[in-house]
């Protein structure tokens, strides 16, 4: 199977006018693989089993289809996304709202757990085309009817697997059986494990499998590594890879034209030669852009994948994936921009927690593992930063001076009364603005953290990396009891995505579960804030309110943080109460399972 796009352009998949202005407006250049495959059986209205995961572009995949089969502004939802998590819920939602911007009378509803029933409920009322929720609170509204389906074209079921391992997947099947037309079925997930496979054998009519794969391999002279981070860290993380890092060329790789421009200014402003290439720009611009670099008159170039397509510029020693690629072969194809005639190349990859998964898509497909990268010491950076700085000065100082600027310093030392040393010093401040010698407090937080991870993983075998190690968390852990159980037909699956859902919670964070004949036990990371345990009180698991409470009424006094006290500090525990435990999403599931 080809993971190449079977077309350049959205204009070539039949999409209409209208979606492809909204998708030239976000920047999107062409259709990535799963795009490219997905679109045209989906626009046919046949079923569909997407494998791919979050960052491969799965979202307009499917939303494009939809949208362009649809007549907004009518009375009942015409589809419906299921998706395993209030967060994922809202991206989607936000994405059909962008690609819809020029369809008159469009309106999508994201309804999850946690949010205000009476708002969902006014605006199920009023009308709206897509509803995108996560499936406890869809299934609510279908028992209370405020939800009707009855007109449904389109479902979709985004992250299946996911919505499987948190324990969703029975909510799933009722869901669907609530659905009484003749609508297309569209699962998306990144693996396929039985269970999914049974519903789709269930749900969906003569699919088509969409798998993308890679076959391509990366070059043995490219040094590649990852680093895991927020988006709102990339900046900060860009800047100190080129701060610390001897480099000659560089390409950096974004997703859209707009982040091209808005990255290479950024750059620029930081005192490097820089400039964007997008497939906005005409070929000519390109040619010349390209030129420059050869010619070292930049050193930096900010690049989309169509820009940098064949790319071939002996200089180029790093190559930064600001944004991760669609799939493994893009991302083959963009570090093999560097190490060109036979000179080594260095490669990073910027990757958010979400987009892990991906990560080890890439490193299956060019059979080498990516190590987390070896940041250097906040030390290391600020001598680079000043030895540069110095560099530029001792370079402007051989050029020669204008008498007016002279005499400026003079006026300014005269009119304040200070000291030729002083003032100087104030200019550096000044000059020092876009790049403070101080570095962003956040960023080296988390670079610590991804150090000490590389650390760890260096001295495990190559087996448990990525699998446990990437997924483990060690926290303080609290007890907590549920008035819900066996008797009441509660599987820890439930449990889990309820609570997962309902107070926004990752389920790696969500620990041993007990389930006895009329409550259940549940671990959960210790100092809870106040108004999340009221809100989990009143949170309903097949119909009963949690009512949790905690096991020991001693605990929530003093103690080491848990990941609520790293939300709301100064969260109080007793030491006594909780337990400091590993908890991984393998392992928690599986002591779940006994319970069941
Ligand atoms: P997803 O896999 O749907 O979560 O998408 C991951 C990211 O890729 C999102 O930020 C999208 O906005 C972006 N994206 C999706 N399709 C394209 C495209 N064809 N061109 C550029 N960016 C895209």
């Amino acid at each position: 199977m080809s993971t190449q796009s079977a077309t350049d352009s959205f204009a070539d998949l039949g999409l209409p006018t209208a979606l492809q202005k909204a998708l030239a407006k976000v920047g999107y250049e062409t259709p990535s693989p799963i795009q490219a495959r997905s679109i045209p059986p989906l626009l046919e209205g046949r079923d569909l089993i997407g494998q791919a995961q979050t960052g491969t572009g799965k979202t307009a995949a499917f939303a494009l289809p939809i949208l362009a089969r649809l007549q907004p502004g009518g009375k009942l939802p015409r589809a419906l996304v299921l998706c395993p998590t209030r967060e994922l819920a809202l991206q989607v939602a936000e994405a059909f709202q962008s690609y819809a911007r020029y369809l008159k009378n469009f309106h999508v509803l994201p309804v999850y757990g946690g949010q205000d029933m009476h708002l969902q409920l006014r605006q199920l009322k009023r009308g709206v085309d897509v509803v995108v929720g996560t499936p406890g609170r869809l299934l609510d509204h279908l028992q209370r009817g405020s939800l009707n389906l009855s007109e449904l074209q389109t479902v979709v079921l985004d992250e299946a697997d996911e919505m499987l391992r948190m324990g969703f997947i029975d909510d799933v099947e009722k869901i669907l059986g609530h659905s009484t037309s003749k609508h297309q079925t569209v699962l998306f997930s990144a693996t396929l494990p039985q269970p999914i496979l049974r519903v789709s054998k269930k749900f969906l009519s003569v699919p088509a499998h969409i798998k993308i794969q890679a076959k391509a391999a990366t070059v043995d002279t490219i040094d590649q590594q990852y680093w895991l981070l927020n988006n709102n860290q990339k900046l900060d993380a860009l800047t100190r890879l080129l701060e610390t890092e001897p480099f000659d060329g560089v390409i950096v790789f974004t997703r859209t034209r707009g982040t091209t421009v808005e990255l290479a200014e950024k750059i620029s402003a930081r005192g490097y030669a820089c400039a964007p290439i997008n497939g906005d720009m005409s070929q000519s611009v390109r040619e010349q852009t390209i030129q420059r670099l050869k010619k070292s008159k930049i050193d930096i170039l900010v690049a989309t994948d169509v820009a940098a397509r064949g790319l071939d510029v002996d200089r180029i020693s790093l190559v930064v994936n600001y944004d991760i690629p669609y799939d493994a072969e893009s991302y083959i194809h963009r570090v093999g921009r560097t190490a060109r005639a036979g000179r080594e190349g260095r490669a990073v990859l910027f990757i958010t927690h979400r987009e892990r998964r991906l990560l080890r898509s890439i490193e299956k497909a060019s059979g080498k593992e990516i190590p987390p990268i070896r940041l250097p010491s906040a030390e290391e950076v600020l001598a680079k930063r000043v030895q540069r700085f110095k560099q530029d000065v001792i370079a402007s100082l051989a050029e020669p001076v204008s008498p007016l600027l002279v005499s400026l310093v003079d006026e300014l030392c005269v009119e304040t009364g200070t000291s030729p040393q002083a003032l100087a010093a104030s200019l550096v401040k000044l000059l020092q603005r876009d790049l403070p010698l101080e570095l962003p407090a956040g960023l080296d937080k988390k670079s610590a953290k991804t150090r000490d991870r590389g650390k760890r993983e260096d001295r495990k075998p190559r087996k448990s990396r990525g699998k446990k190690s990437a997924d483990a968390v060690d926290v303080e852990m609290e007890s907590f009891r549920l008035e819900v159980g066996r008797q009441h037909e509660v599987s820890a699956g439930n449990i889990v995505g309820a609570i997962a859902n309902e107070i926004d919670i990752d389920s790696q964070y969500i620990g041993h579960i007990d389930i006895h004949e009329d409550y259940s036990t549940v671990e959960l990371p210790s100092g809870m804030p106040k108004e999340l345990f009221q809100h989990l009180k009143k949170v309903r698991v097949l119909g009963r309110p949690l009512d949790i409470s905690r096991l020991d009424k001693a605990a929530g006094r003093s103690g080491k943080p848990g990941k609520f006290s790293r939300k709301k500090p100064g969260g109080d525990k007793a030491p006594g109460a909780k337990r400091k435990r590993s908890v991984d999403g393998k392992k928690a599931r599986s002591t779940r399972k006994r319970q069941e």
